[in-house]
C-alpha cells in the first residue's frame, strides 16, 4: 500500500466532546469521524484494525466450532412480543415502522431471530449442539453515547447462539466459548480478566463479562489479587456489600462552571433527562462552612425520585458547581485526566481542587473539616447518607474467603450468558429427544465488542505521542519512510523493493510517499501507531543500512536493509 493511494486524515487537535484518550486519539489518528451522537464513520485505517479484529474473532470463533451467518438488522415486532421485550426494552430499543405502518426494530442483539431460526431449523437431538454466530452492525439508542465508539449508538458486535440438549451441553458449550474469548483477548494483547456477572434483563443462569483493564473503563471491577474470585460491582454488591455500605461509582468530568447552578443545569450539562434518569440526587458542600466545592450527582435506574432540587439538600442553601476541575489533586488521577475514578458507573462527580483526592472527601466526608454531606434523595432523606466511594469494598474479605479484595477498572469487551430455555419456552424452540419427546432447546449467547475492542485497546496503548497498537489490531505493521522519495532514484528503488518484499511475506507494510517532511511524516506515524518504522535515504543506503525504530524504542538503529523482513516478521 502507497500512502498516496491510502486516506491519511491525522489532526491535530482531537474534539472537544472527547473525554478519554482513545477517542482523542482515534479521532486525531484519523480512524473515526463522527455523524451523529454516538454514530461514527470508520474511515479506511479503522476499518483495517475493525477487520483485524472481525478476522481474530472469525478464525476463534470458527476454531471453537461455531458457523457464522448474517441475520438483519431490521426485525419484525411480532419476535419481540413473542418474548416480551418489545415492551420490556425501553427507549433503548430503536422502534420503527414501514410504509404498511407495521412495526420493526433495529437490532440491539439477536436472541429472537435466531431463537425463530432454530425452531424453525432444528427438529431433533441429532442436529444438536449448533452454535450459530454472526458479525453485525448493531444499535442500541444509549442514554448517554461517549467514548466515541466505546459506548457508541450503532456499533458492531459478534454475537454467538448455542442450542444444547440439556443444561449439561449448554455447560460444555458455554466453556468452549469462553476459552474461544480468552484466545482471542489474548491474541489482540490486551490485559484482560474474567468476572461474574449479573445475568440483568436478559435472564438465565450464570454469565461472566470480559473486561479490559484501564482506569477510564466504565465498570467497576471487584477482585481477589489472591484467589481467583472476580466479580462486576454488581454483582460483588448484591454478594457481598451491605446496604450501609453503598458503593458508587465516581467519573470526573470538566465543566466550564457558572457561579450558580443547580441540577437542572448539571443535568443539561450532562445531557441527561433529568425527570426520566436522575433518579437519586447526592450530596453537596456546604459553602458556608468550608472552602471546599463539590456537586455529585448519582444517577442510577433503582429509585423513583420525585423531585430534584439542590436547594433541598438539608444544610445547605445552595449546591454549587466547582469553578474549576482539578482533578489530579481531586482524585489522585494524572494530570489532565477526564475519565471516572471510583467504584461504580452511576455518579458523576465534578470536584474541586479543594477536595484532596477521591478517598480522603469520601471517608473524611463530615469529619475532613469539609462540611461534606451526603444525601440519598428518595431514599434516605432527610437522614444524611455518606457515601464511602473509594471504600466501599476494598479491603473486604473475599467472597470465597481466600483473600481480601480490590478494584479496578475495567471496559466490558465479552459477555457469555447461560440463558437456558427463557427464550426457547416462549418462543416453542423444541427439538424431538431420543424417546421422540418435545424438549426446549437449551441456550446460550455470546457477544464480544468489536468496535468498542479498538477504543479499549488505545485505553491500553498509547503515549503522548499517539497510539500503540498491539501488532495484531494495526492498521499496518511497517511503515517504510522515504527520505526524498521523488529526488533520489536509488532511495525510490530501496524503498519499492522494500515495500514489495515486506507485502510478498504477507506483511502488511504502507510506502508513505506523500513528500511530507520527516517531522511532520513521522509524527503522523507515531499517532496512527505503526508499530515499526523504516526510514530509508541516501546516506544510509551509501552503507546499504537502513534506520529501524519499534513503536516503543526510545532510539532507532542502523541495520542492514537486508536484516528489516527478519525484523519484522
Ligand atoms: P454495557 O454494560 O457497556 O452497556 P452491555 O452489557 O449492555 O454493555 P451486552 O448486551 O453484554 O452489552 O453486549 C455485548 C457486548 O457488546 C458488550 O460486552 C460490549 O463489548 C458491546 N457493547 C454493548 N453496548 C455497546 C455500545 N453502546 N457501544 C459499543 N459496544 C457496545
Ligand atoms: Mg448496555
Ligand atoms: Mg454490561
Ligand atoms: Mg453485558
Amino acid at each position: 500500500m502507497k500512502a498516496s493511494q491510502s486516506f491519511l486524515a491525522t489532526l491535530k487537535e482531537a474534539p472537544s466532546d472527547a473525554e478519554v484518550v482513545s477517542h482523542k486519539l482515534m479521532v486525531r489518528a484519523g480512524l473515526i469521524r463522527k455523524l451523529s451522537a454516538g454514530i461514527y464513520n470508520y474511515l479506511p485505517l479503522g476499518l483495517r484494525v475493525i477487520r483485524k479484529v472481525e478476522n481474530i474473532i472469525r478464525e476463534e470463533m470458527n476454531r471453537a466450532g461455531a458457523i457464522e451467518l448474517l441475520m438483519p438488522m431490521i426485525q419484525p415486532a411480532e419476535l419481540w412480543q413473542e418474548t416480551g421485550r418489545w415492551e420490556k426494552m425501553g427507549p433503548e430499543l430503536l422502534r420503527i415502522k414501514d410504509r404498511h405502518d407495521r412495526d420493526f426494530l433495529i437490532q440491539p442483539t439477536s436472541e429472537e431471530v435466531i431463537t425463530d431460526l432454530a425452531r424453525n431449523e432444528i427438529k431433533s437431538y441429532k442436529q444438536l449442539p449448533i452454535n450459530f454466530y454472526q458479525i453485525q452492525t448493531k444499535f442500541r439508542d444509549e442514554r448517554r453515547p461517549r467514548f466515541g465508539i466505546m459506548r457508541g449508538r450503532e456499533f458492531s458486535m459478534k454475537d454467538a447462539y448455542s442450542f444444547d440438549r440439556d443444561a449439561e451441553g449448554l455447560k460444555k458449550s458455554y466453556q468452549i466459548m469462553f476459552d474461544a474469548y480468552t484466545r482471542i483477548f489474548k491474541r489482540m494483547g490486551l490485559q484482560f480478566r474474567a468476572v461474574t456477572a449479573d445475568n440483568g434483563a436478559i435472564g438465565g443462569s450464570g454469565s461472566q463479562e470480559f473486561h479490559v483493564i484501564a482506569d477510564t473503563g466504565e465498570d467497576a471491577i471487584v477482585y481477589c489479587p489472591t484467589s481467583e474470585y472476580a466479580a462486576n460491582l454488581e454483582a460483588a454488591e448484591s454478594l457481598a456489600l451491605t446496604a450501609s455500605r453503598p458503593a458508587a461509582t465516581a467519573s470526573m468530568v470538566k465543566v466550564a462552571t457558572p457561579e450558580k447552578t443547580n441540577c437542572a443545569d448539571v443535568a443539561k450539562f450532562l445531557n441527561i433527562p433529568l425527570e426520566k434518569t436522575v433518579k437519586s440526587l447526592l450530596f453537596a458542600v456546604d459553602q458556608e462552612k468550608g472552602p471546599a466545592k463539590l456537586f455529585m450527582l448519582l444517577v442510577r435506574g433503582d429509585h423513583e425520585l420525585n423531585e430534584v432540587k439542590a436547594s433541598k439538600v438539608p444544610g445547605m442553601a445552595e449546591s454549587r458547581f466547582a469553578t474549576e476541575v482539578e482533578i489530579k489533586q481531586a482524585c489522585n488521577a494524572p494530570a489532565g485526566y477526564l475519565g471516572p475514578v471510583g467504584v461504580s458507573a452511576d455518579v458523576t462527580v465534578v470536584a474541586d481542587r479543594t477536595v484532596a483526592n477521591m478517598s480522603d472527601f469520601v471517608c473524611g466526608a463530615n469529619d475532613a473539616g469539609n462540611h461534606l454531606t451526603g444525601v440519598n434523595w428518595s431514599r434516605d432523606l432527610p437522614e444524611p447518607l455518606v457515601l464511602d466511594i473509594r471504600n466501599a469494598v476494598v479491603g473486604d474479605p473475599s467472597p470465597d474467603g481466600k483473600g481480601v479484595v480490590d478494584i479496578c477498572r475495567g471496559i466490558e469487551v465479552g459477555h457469555v450468558f447461560q440463558l437456558g430455555t427463557r427464550y426457547s419456552e416462549a418462543m416453542g424452540c423444541t427439538f424431538l429427544d431420543q424417546q421422540g419427546k418435545a424438549q426446549p432447546m437449551v441456550m446460550g449467547c455470546y457477544g464480544i465488542g468489536v468496535t468498542r475492542l479498538l477504543g479499549a485497546a488505545i485505553e491500553q496503548g498509547h503515549d503522548e505521542r499517539g497510539i500503540i497498537w498491539p501488532i495484531s489490531m494495526a492498521p499496518f505493521e511497517v511503515v517504510i519512510c522515504p527520505m526524498g522519495y521523488e529526488k533520489s532514484e536509488q532511495v525510490k528503488v530501496a524503498c519499492d523493493q522494500l515495500h514489495d518484499e515486506l507485502l510478498a511475506a504477507g506483511i502488511d507494510v504502507i510506502l508513505d510517499d506523500r513528500g511530507e517532511r520527516p517531522g511532520a511524516m513521522f509524527a503522523d506515524w507515531e499517532l496512527i501507531g505503526a508499530p515499526f518504522r523504516v526510514v530509508i535515504g541516501d546516506r544510509g543506503l551509501a552503507n546499504a543500512e537502513v534506520e529501524f525504530k519499534g513503536r516503543t524504542d526510545a532510539d532507532s538503529q542502523n541495520i542492514p536493509l537486508t536484516d528489516i523482513k527478519a525484523k519484522v516478521i
